[in-house]
């Protein structure tokens, strides 16, 4: 690794840039304004948040408490866990453990520096961490075990027989970093009472280990209110949902990013609640007067993003989107199947309810949240089988009137992967035009965003989407 990538630790070089741009969110619009030429690495960034209004200015706020609480975890007497975005954090805040996620950072840090996580990701190989792995997990991985972070305490997953290479990440990290390690399993299939008894006693066993390495028992109560927090996100999130049917849609597209990374950092806090109400305010007072949300004001094109986005400097896509007036109508990572949502509403057999009236029912509850995460949920099986990808995305793509369809992911993601072509067959013959891009949604060096980019203005204009 370069030298000078080890001279500042990975999440406090994090902290200190998001803790300053949160800082000028305190300001005026014009003092914003004048700030942008101060900060020309930064630019380009801060100007796709902060023309988000409130939603914009509140998504920086709770980045940075997300990473205060990773700085200041262990002098607040509170335990550290590496995890992955496919597991919500909500037991993690309901025991007084901070979560590090692996895959938010990487995508913080592809967002912010034109560097990208590379050095970080190049130094897991180092290790012997195969080259072929997720570089959604690789990109942080590579600074902890670096020793270029804060000293974590434990390593929790979610992944075996879904993913087996973030399974591995994790697995990887606590060997080397010599760290205690749960990972819960997923069977390939979801609803059946077999597979729920399995996901109970797996998330009890979980809750002993968590027990176990805080020295605490789980309380009722705060778990309670951590529960009854994420009702309420639970049927925000629906509002906005709803509201993306609408066409125009009058949701700028960058609030889909905005609903999941929230919620894979903050599931259950109020500081997520805050930003999701931003969010239904201004999409209610633009649906109220048929806008659109785009800043371009015009939507000339709506697509699904049938599995995840592209995380490069300055988040390029969403601008990019916003642009060429097209709609982004969401992806599998912001799709939690609570009762709630109105794509589940005739599928309630595949959604989770929230129960808080005593113990059992809450830890049937968070058990079923849990197997429901992005992922963990989508591909556990067979991607045509009942309640997967496929049926998904056909579903999702109906109810939110796409025009067409996307793929991105990662080389390392052999489990999409060996089944896109095949995915993609099936989504053409049900008529949706339907690109695969070729990109790493966290690593610029496989393929630049420029070529990404021409590549998707080329589908675009072949498949006459747009002229
Ligand atoms: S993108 Fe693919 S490889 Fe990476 S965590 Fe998700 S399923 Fe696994």
């Amino acid at each position: 690794m370069r030298p000078e990538i080890k001279a500042y630790n990975f999440d406090w070089m994090l902290w200190s840039t998001v803790g300053a741009a949160s800082k000028i969110a305190d300001g005026s619009d014009k003092e914003l304004e004048r700030m942008l030429k101060y900060i020309p690495n930064y630019r380009g960034i801060a100007q796709t948040i902060f023309r988000e209004g409130d939603a914009g200015k509140q998504f920086l706020k709770m980045t940075f408490s997300y990473l205060d609480n990773i700085m200041n975890a262990h002098k607040t007497g509170k335990k550290l866990s590496i995890t992955t975005f496919c597991f919500s954090p909500a037991i993690f805040y309901a025991m007084d453990i901070v979560p590090i996620t692996f895959e938010l950072l990487t995508v913080l840090a592809g967002a912010l520096w034109k560097r990208g996580s590379f050095d970080y990701q190049d130094f897991c190989l180092e290790t012997g961490f195969p080259e072929t792995a997720c570089s959604s997990q690789k990109g942080t991985l590579g600074a902890y075990l670096a020793g270029l972070g804060e000293e974590i305490d434990m390593v929790v997953c979610d992944s075996p027989g879904v993913c087996d290479t973030n399974a591995a990440a994790f697995s990887f990290a606590a060997s080397y970093l010599d760290k205690p390690f749960y990972q819960l399993n997923f069977p390939p299939k979801l609803v059946e009472k077999r597979v729920q008894d399995y996901h109970l006693a797996d998330y009890k066993a979980l809750i002993s280990f968590l027990e176990k390495q805080t020295g605490k028992k789980l309380e009722e109560n705060r778990l309670r209110e951590i529960l009854e927090e994420i009702k309420i996100q639970d049927n925000l999130i629906a509002d906005l949902e709803d509201m993306e049917r609408l066409v125009p849609n009058p949701a700028p597209p960058i609030y889909n990013l905005f609903i999941y990374a929230g919620r894979f950092m903050f599931a259950g806090k109020s500081e997520y609640t805050k930003l999701l109400k931003f969010m239904v305010k201004e999409a209610k007072s633009k649906a109220e007067k048929g806008l659109s949300g785009l800043h371009s004001g015009k939507e000339n094109l709506r697509a699904f993003f049938f599995y995840i986005d592209h995380y490069m400097l300055n988040l390029s896509l969403w601008e990019w989107l916003d642009k060429r007036g097209i709609t982004h109508i969401g992806n599998i990572l912001g799709k939690y199947f609570p009762n709630v949502a109105p794509y589940a509403k005739d599928r309630q057999e595949e959604t989770y309810t929230i129960n808080t009236d005593n113990m059992d029912e809450m830890l049937k509850s968070i058990a079923e949240l849990n197997a429901r995460m992005p992922m963990v949920r989508t591909i556990r099986g067979p991607y045509d089988a009942p309640h997967m990808w496929l049926q998904d995305s056909m579903a999702l793509a109906e109810m939110y009137k796409a025009d067409c369809l996307i793929y991105n992911g990662t080389p390392g993601c052999r489990n999409t992967w060996g089944m896109v072509k095949l995915m993609a067959r099936d989504t053409e013959k049900y008529g949706y035009p339907t690109h695969i891009m070729y990109g790493d949604a966290f690593d610029e060096r496989i393929e630049s965003w420029e070529s990404t980019s021409e590549r998707l203005d080329e589908f675009f204009k072949v498949r006459r989407l747009l002229s």
